[in-house]
């Protein structure tokens, strides 16, 4: 049985203190999330510590970070390491979201360094793929995501894929109000398991928590949810206000 990961990407928003008051209003929600779903943001940098500081009165919320780099330490400016993300007590790191890939020109091989070392820092990655539009349109949808598996996990083990979370990212999704439909996320986490079982086996691609990011909102997340190889969403827009991340994780704990 995999277990629910609602996981919210704020992207290059809510600072410090906004950050505080998303989980003064998160707490004024809740205080404690329970263990159904498995619940996090991935805040900035620079808002890691307070938010984790924060989250602690929300009883089982999580807080992880939206990149890392593969090197240790080392003359990177800007950069930041798997082992100091783990110091701060995060648990998961977003790896080779599209936005990484488009803007900042990250490549299967960078992907595949970044999830390599923060699963040998014992970090969870989750690794984002996804076709931009005119990949779905030219039906390459599938190429590409396999492609994109293939290019960040190649060479690591069975145990190390089985400790990996995909994000499945339609790119025309992500931040478009635009959603897969229930059935084309399904088709894709169901091919995404194959691919799996092929780069490990069929047990580890059973095991494999496999999420559904683009657009997912409290009213489209039932119905994506409820696929039997959605297993959580990776949320932008919907995260940033503690009301509606609320909302998906009841959504998530009453499927459970
Ligand atoms: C994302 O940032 O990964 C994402 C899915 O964003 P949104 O939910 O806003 O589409």
């Amino acid at each position: 049985m995999r277990q629910f990961l609602i996981a919210g990407n704020w992207k290059m928003n809510l600072g410090p203190a906004e950050s505080k008051a998303f989980f003064t209003d998160m707490s004024a929600l809740t205080n404690d999330v329970g263990t159904k779903a498995e619940v996090l943001v991935c805040a900035p940098f620079v808002s890691l510590s307070t938010a984790l500081e924060a989250a602690a009165s929300v009883k089982g919320f999580q807080v992880g970070a939206q990149n890392l780099h593969f090197e240790n330490n080392g003359a990177y400016t800007g950069e930041t390491s798997a082992s100091m993300l783990k110091e701060l007590g995060c648990q998961y790191v977003i790896v080779g979201h599209s936005e990484r890939r488009e803007y900042f020109g990250e490549t299967d091989e960078i992907v595949g360094k970044k999830v390599a070392k923060a699963l040998q820092e014992g970090l969870t990655p989750i690794l984002c793929v996804g076709e931009v539009l005119a990949e779905r349109k030219s039906g390459e949808q599938n190429k590409v995501v396999e492609t994109q598996l293939k290019g960040a996990l190649d060479g690591l083990s069975a145990d190390q894929i089985a400790k990996t979370v995909i994000a499945y990212e339609p790119v025309w999704a992500i931040g478009t109000g635009e959603v897969a439909s229930p059935d084309q996320a399904q088709e894709m986490h169901k091919f995404i398991r194959a691919v799996l079982a092929e780069l490990a086996d069929e047990n580890v691609a059973a095991s494999v928590r496999v999420l559904y990011g683009g657009s997912m909102k409290p009213d489209n997340a039932e119905e994506l949810l409820g696929q039997p190889d959605v297993d959580g969403g990776l949320i932008g827009g919907a995260s940033m206000k503690a009301d509606s991340l609320f909302k998906i994780v009841e959504i998530a704990n009453k499927l459970t």
